[in-house]
């Protein structure tokens, strides 16, 4: 019998601690659930400015060491921690991470690729002795690297890795000069054999030739990647891999988003008895000071505001659709353009769009459990977490069909009565608002709305079946 793997799970940001996006709820429930398995997986992540504040009284410093990044040498400390049962391990080092999770530009190209080194280093200073590492996006893109190059040899044991990919769309592009300059990466691997990609060196094209095995968040995208459009320059080493890439459905952290326990929400109801969302629409229809009537459809959106997530659809036609009986609600922060479009409308509107631009994570559950529908036309969309939390409180999401919105929402089927959602495949503003318009009339057909929300709210998001594939995956790597 193959023994259990050994996992040390590298992220930039996790829940608790630190989130900007998905990622963070996957590097929280993925571990957590597969520790439930019985898998030993602790996480690695850097010490960022909020974890020093929030939780110094429980952080134990077991190593401060120096480290050579190029020409220069860093301050690297290891800090631990435990919680709800799994240990967490933090690169600490005020200079690249006391402030910003992500600083932009070459700065953040420096951070991350002190990342990287730290974890290699830390490697021979923890009290873990991983077989695998599964590391996660460009942040960690140069460690398979220089696992098989400078530690080659070096560690205690053959340490094998997963890379995983959550969204494509950011790469850890620089200059090679830079990456040279912090890592020491001889000439003859800036080429696009290796390390080059589109006349950049890159740390995630790095990750995808060193790494021993890739996987991606939903089997759509890992198909969609190999594809020139979605796999944005890395298309080429992801065919060349094929074999070597499998896609993973994320899931969801069901205690986090339960419905029947969310402390942040106004009352509480399940699949058998949805009396209580009423509720939760009232207080969030009262907390955006709409003025529509109770049975008023409310659509909303939280999301990050760029062209990812559709957002030039939903300025082109969202006027339109708000001359229909609906109200629209947004948690959402990012590009300007977006956000001046999104105060624009919250004026024009009062009592009809409720606007909120900011981060807010109480205020999304209360949104998830208040609002009918979930608007989420992604351009492209690797798994997608926003619309699986939307079926869990049986709000019930209007989606494009790409990338893993595909495997988590069933299209409502009119001849069947089968579905959790609604869907459009041409990334076209008409066709997201012929969806919508299809939503609002189901909406007024109370025997199929609640049929739909029940499905929805049944469909297994969870992250059980998802990480029993990754631990399958982690002992065919052994
Ligand atoms: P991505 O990681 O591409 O931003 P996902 O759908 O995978 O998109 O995950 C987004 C996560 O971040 C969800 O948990 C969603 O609820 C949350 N989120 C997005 N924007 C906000 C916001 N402004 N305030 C609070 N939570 C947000």
């Amino acid at each position: 019998m193959t023994r259990n793997p050994q996992v040390l799970f590298v992220a930039s940001e996790a829940m608790p601690f630190v989130k900007t996006g998905g990622l963070a709820d996957v590097a929280y429930a993925l571990p957590k659930t597969l520790a439930s398995l019985g898998v030993d997986v602790r996480v690695m992540l850097p010490r960022h400015a909020k974890i020093k504040q929030g939780y110094s009284d429980k952080l134990k410093t077991i190593a401060t060491t120096t480290i050579a990044l190029g020409w220069r040498s860093k301050y690297l400390g290891l800090q631990k921690m435990k919680l709800e049962g799994i240990t967490y391990y933090f690169i600490d080092n005020e200079d690249y991470f006391g402030d910003a999770v992500y600083r932009g530009g070459d700065a953040e190209n420096e951070q991350y690729l002190f990342f990287c080194k730290a974890v290699c280093e830390a490697l021979a200073l923890i009290d873990f002795d991983p077989d695998i590492l599964h590391l996660n996006d460009w942040h960690t893109g140069m460690i398979p690297f220089l696992l098989k190059t400078q530690y080659a040899g070096r560690l205690k044991k053959d340490i094998r890795t997963l890379f995983t990919i959550h969204n494509i769309e950011f790469q850890g592009k620089m200059g090679f000069e830079v990456m040279q300059e912090c890592l020491d990466v001889p000439e003859h691997y800036y080429t696009p054999e290796f390390i080059e990609a589109g006349g950049c060196a890159n740390m995630m094209k790095a990750a995808l030739v060193f790494a021993d095995r890739i996987s991606t968040v939903s089997r759509n995208y890992a198909y969609e990647l190999m594809n020139g459009w979605f796999g944005k320059g890395l298309e080429g080493i992801l065919s060349a891999r094929r074999h070597e890439v499998c896609g993973i459905v994320n899931g969801i952290d069901t205690d986090t988003f339960d419905p029947q326990t969310d402390p942040s929400i106004a009352a509480h109801f399940s699949a058998s008895d949805t009396t209580n969302k009423r509720s939760c629409k009232k207080a969030l229809r009262d907390e955006f000071m709409l003025s529509t009537k109770l049975t008023t459809p409310i659509l909303s959106m939280v999301s990050r505001l760029t062209e990812q997530k559709g957002m030039a659809l939903v300025q082109h036609v969202l006027e339109e659709l708000l001359c229909e009986d609906v109200a629209f609600i947004l948690l959402g922060a990012g590009d300007a353009k977006y956000e001046d479009f999104f105060n624009y409308l919250a004026a024009k509107y009062p009592g009809r769009a409720g606007i909120f631009i900011g981060y807010n994570e109480d205020l999304a559950h209360r949104i998830y459990a208040g609002s009918d529908f979930l608007l989420m036309p992604s351009e492209f969309e690797p798994c997608g977490l926003s619309q699986m939390i939307a079926q869990r409180y049986g709000t019930l999401p209007i989606v494009r069909e790409t990338g893993g919105l595909v495997d988590t929402v069933v299209p409502y089927n009119v001849y069947t009565g089968e579905g959790t959602g609604f869907a459009f495949s041409t990334f076209n503003a008409h066709d997201m608002l012929e969806a919508a318009k299809k939503a609002l009339a189901v909406y007024r057909n109370k025997p199929v709305l609640r049929k739909l929300r029940k499905n929805a709210m049944l469909t297994d998001n969870g992250f059980l079946k998802s990480a029993g594939q990754y631990e399958a995956l982690y002992k065919s790597m052994m």
